[in-house]
């Protein structure tokens, strides 16, 4: 998918705009999908790991919201390097996990050719 398109469609996008429609500033918005701590599991990252993975929070009105980015895959392969913050889904531990068994499975596959 072109870079362009699917970020249109990202669920955070369109959670900052909903936040800052309410009333918060846009940087601390986007601040929740770069939460402090290096492995982002913390309670100040569940907001921000239900909207891309889906689940449920409560919403500033305090109702029940639900959500579930329809582009995760999109920006967890244009973000797999990042080092720091929330990129579909996953925390910077989570893609080295990936990387890592990535690179196993190809230096398995290039054994066995
Ligand atoms: S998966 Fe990526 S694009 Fe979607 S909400 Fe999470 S950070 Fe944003």
């Amino acid at each position: 998918m072109d870079e362009q398109k699917w970020r249109k469609d990202a669920a955070c996008l369109h959670e900052v705009q909903r936040l800052v429609d309410i009333g918060w500033v846009a940087e601390e918005a986007y601040d929740l999908w770069f939460p402090l701590g290096s492995e982002c599991e913390g309670v100040d990252a569940a907001h921000a790991r239900a909207i891309c993975n889906g689940g449920t929070w409560p919403g500033a009105d305090g109702r029940v919201q639900e959500s579930c980015c329809p582009v995760r895959r999109e920006c967890l392969e244009a973000n797999i390097d990042q080092k720091h913050g929330l990129f579909g889904g996953t925390t910077p531990k989570q893609r080295e996990q990936i990387r890592s068994n990535r690179l196993r499975r190809n230096r398995r596959r290039a054994v066995r050719a």
